[in-house]
C-alpha cells in the first residue's frame, strides 16, 4: 500500500508532538476565551514549515505525504483544535487544489507564499442557502472584457480574516447546477470583498468563522482555477482530501480527552470508571486505524474518498463520545468552565458538522457502496 517511498510521518509526528507541548498546549485555554489564534503562534507554525506539507520543494513547500500531514494535525489537535483546523483548511481546501488545478502562474503568485506560511488559505463554498447542498450556490459571476465580476454572500468560512489567498466557487446560472459552478482565486484586498461578521460558536473557538461579502468584486480572467464550470468537482476534490485532514483533528482530540479521562481515573479510581476508560481506548483505536488508513490510500494513489469519510465519521463520532464520557468521569470538574474536558467535548462536538456533516458522508458512502463500489479495503 505504501510502496517503497519512504515513511517520513514519525518524524514529523515527533516534531509537531514537540511544538504542540512547547507553543500551543499552554496557549489552549487562552485560544478558546480569547477565540483568537495569536499571530506569533501562526508565525510559528510557519517557521516549523507545517505550512508547506504537501506542497513540493520546487514551489517552496516540504513535500511529505498524506501519513506526515495527519500525523503533524493530529499533534496539534491533541494540543489546541482550533490551531490544526486552522492549517487542516489552509493546507487541504487552499494549497492543495491550487497545486492540483492552479496554472504555473497561480502557482508562483498564491502557492509559494502559501508554502512558505507567508499567507493563510481559506476556502469559500458554503452560503446562507448552500450548505450540506452545495449545488445550490448562488453566488454568481459574469464575464467581464477582461476577466470575470462576482457577486454573492459567503458563509461559515475558516481562516477568512487572516487569510492572504481564498479560494471561491461561483455560478455563471443557478439553472446550470453543478455546470455552472467556477472556482476563483481572490486576494482579500480586492475592492468590493469584505469580511461581513465574525461568528461566535459553541467550540473550535479561536478557528475563525466569517461571513464573506462580494460585491461587485472584479476579478483578472487568470483568477479562474481549472477550467470554467469545473469548480464543483475541484470543491469536491478538496474536501475529500480535507475529509481525511479534519478526520486526523478529531483522533486528536478524541486522544487529547482520553489522556485527560486517564488521568482523572488514576487520581480517583472507581469501578464503574474502568469500563468508560476501555471503551474509549478502542474507540481511539479504531479511528486510528481508520485515519491512517485513508492516509496511505491516498498517499498510494488508489482511491479514497470512501476511506475518507468512514475515517472522518468515526474519528469525529469518537471525539464526541470519549470527550462525553470525559466530563462524565470528571464530575463536576468537566463541567467547570475552562477545565479541559469542558473544552474538549465543546470542541469535539463540532466536528461532525465541518467539512460535511456526518449525515452526508453517510450519504456518500451508501451511494458507493450501493453502486458495487469496492470495498477492496473492507
Ligand atoms: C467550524 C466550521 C467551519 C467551517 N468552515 C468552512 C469553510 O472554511 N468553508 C466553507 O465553505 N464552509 C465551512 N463550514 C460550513 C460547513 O461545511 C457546513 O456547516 C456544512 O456543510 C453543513 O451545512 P449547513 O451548516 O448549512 O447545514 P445544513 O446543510 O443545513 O444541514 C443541517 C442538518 O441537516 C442535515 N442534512 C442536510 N442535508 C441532508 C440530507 N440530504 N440528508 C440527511 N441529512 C441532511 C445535516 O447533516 C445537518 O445535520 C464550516 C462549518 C463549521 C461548523
Amino acid at each position: 500500500m505504501t510502496g517503497s517511498t519512504p515513511d517520513l510521518s514519525a518524524e514529523w509526528r515527533e516534531r509537531a508532538r514537540r511544538f504542540a507541548e512547547r507553543e500551543v498546549k499552554p496557549r489552549a485555554l487562552s485560544i478558546d476565551r480569547e477565540d483568537r489564534v495569536p499571530e506569533s503562534l501562526v508565525r510559528a507554525l510557519a517557521r516549523e514549515r507545517f505550512a508547506g506539507l504537501g506542497v513540493p520543494e520546487s514551489w517552496d513547500g516540504v513535500g511529505g505525504d498524506t501519513r506526515s500531514t495527519v500525523a503533524v494535525l493530529e499533534e496539534l489537535a491533541y494540543g489546541s483544535a482550533a490551531v490544526a483546523v486552522l492549517l487542516a483548511v489552509h493546507l487541504s481546501v487552499c494549497a492543495a487544489p491550487i497545486l492540483e488545478h492552479g496554472t504555473d502562474t497561480q502557482r508562483e503568485r498564491f502557492l509559494r507564499p502559501l508554502a512558505r506560511g507567508e499567507r493563510i488559505g481559506a476556502f469559500g463554498l458554503t452560503e446562507p442557502g448552500a450548505g450540506s447542498d452545495t449545488a445550490r450556490i448562488a453566488t454568481r459571476y459574469v464575464r467581464g472584457s477582461d476577466g470575470f465580476v462576482l457577486h454573492g454572500t459567503k458563509m461559515f468560512t475558516s481562516n477568512a480574516v487572516s487569510a492572504g489567498v481564498i479560494l471561491v466557487f461561483a455560478t455563471s446560472d443557478p439553472k446550470l447546477g453543478n455546470r455552472g459552478i467556477s472556482a476563483f482565486i481572490v486576494p482579500p484586498g480586492t475592492a468590493g470583498f469584505s469580511v461581513a461578521q465574525r461568528m461566535d460558536k459553541l467550540g473550535l473557538r479561536g478557528s475563525e468563522t466569517t461571513e464573506l461579502v462580494l460585491d461587485d468584486v472584479r476579478l483578472p480572467a487568470d483568477a479562474l482555477l481549472g477550467e470554467e464550470g469545473t469548480g464543483l468537482r475541484i470543491a469536491l476534490g478538496a474536501l475529500a482530501g480535507g475529509r481525511v485532514g479534519i478526520a486526523s483533528c478529531a483522533l486528536g482530540v478524541a486522544r487529547a480527552a482520553f489522556e485527560e479521562m486517564r488521568r482523572s481515573v488514576r487520581r480517583v479510581d472507581a469501578e464503574w470508571k474502568r469500563p468508560l476508560l476501555a471503551r474509549a481506548y478502542a474507540e481511539l483505536s479504531a479511528a486510528r486505524a481508520l485515519v491512517e488508513r485513508a492516509a496511505a490510500r491516498k498517499d498510494a494513489g488508489v482511491p479514497f474518498v470512501q476511506e475518507a469519510s468512514v475515517a472522518k465519521l468515526v474519528a469525529s463520532r469518537a471525539a464526541v463520545s470519549i470527550a462525553s464520557a470525559g466530563v462524565d468521569v470528571a464530575g463536576f470538574e468537566g463541567v467547570r468552565t475552562g477545565a479541559a474536558p469542558e473544552r474538549l467535548l465543546r470542541d469535539a462536538r463540532v466536528f461532525p458538522i465541518v467539512e460535511g456533516t456526518t449525515e452526508i458522508q453517510e450519504l456518500i458512502l451508501a451511494r458507493s457502496l450501493l453502486r458495487g463500489e469496492p470495498g477492496p479495503s473492507l
